[in-house]
């Protein structure tokens, strides 16, 4: 056993840990702004439905002043029909004019219902919009919690992929550089792994069977061995002792 070979591994385990780590949060944060805009969407729904609310009471109020206004004009018309009444000539002129009176008090009533009507709504409405507005409120102060509790973790763990950054750059710096290439190559080739443990004869990442010569070989460590399904740089996991990449203090 070549003891440079056993710590080798080990620094490119923690190093492939190290990258590992930090690419898993550097996904975690690209998803950030997405969850960020999903939160105000949400907000913006609530300020939607208050519009509505808003849009529909000025709708009744507005019934409810054009009927007033009505009622004013009819009562005029009525004023006058009444002042009328005393100068007709003909009965038949008088009994015209009392229909023409009774039609106008009718259509008066008609209307004065249906702005008790248009009150009861004004009234629904207006609570309606009372009750979105302090939905709104609400959901305001859980958005707002939500994206700062969102923004403080996508801090934390861009402290962390910093961490991870600069652990990763040091461990880089002692690699010789036939080390840096072969470990850049096997993570190109494994798509962002390039350094897999061996369990009981199994590569952990590509889950195949390590060839017998090929894992004497691999236990002996007296030389670098790559999966020979994979082409990742393994390591028997029994034997190599892999500190933990995180984050220090
Ligand atoms: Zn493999």
């Amino acid at each position: 056993m070549d003891e440079r070979i056993k710590n080798l591994l080990a620094t490119l385990a923690v190093l492939q840990r190290a990258d590992s780590a930090r690419a898993a949060l550097e996904k975690n944060l690209a998803g950030v702004e997405q969850r960020l805009s999903t939160l105000q969407n949400q907000l913006m729904a609530y300020q939607e439905q208050l519009k509505t609310s808003q849009g529909q009471l000025e709708q009744v109020k507005k019934q409810y002043r054009t009927d007033e206004v009505e009622i004013k004009s009819i009562d005029a018309a009525i004023v006058k029909s009444d002042e009328k009444l005393g100068y007709v000539k003909t009965n038949k002129e008088y009994q015209s004019m009392l229909k023409e009176i009774d039609d106008l008090k009718l259509k008066k009533s008609d209307i004065e219902d249906r702005m008790l009507s248009v009150l009861d709504q004004i009234e629904t409405v207006e609570k309606k919009v009372i009750c979105d507005k302090a939905d709104l409120e609400d959901m305001k102060r859980e958005v707002e919690e939500k994206q700062k509790a969102v923004r403080s973790e996508a801090e934390a763990q861009q402290r962390e992929v910093a961490s991870l950054h600069q652990e990763r750059e040091e461990i880089w710096a002692e690699l010789d550089p036939k080390m840096q290439k072969m470990y850049a190559r096997a993570m190109h080739q494994g798509h962002g792994v390039a350094v897999a443990a061996v369990i009981e004869g199994v590569c952990q990442v590509c889950r195949m069977n390590i060839p017998p010569q090929a894992y004497i070989e691999l236990m002996r460590l007296d030389a670098l061995s790559l999966c020979p399904n994979c082409q990742r740089i393994i390591y028997p996991k029994a034997v190599i002792e892999v500190e933990s990449a995180g984050v220090r203090d």
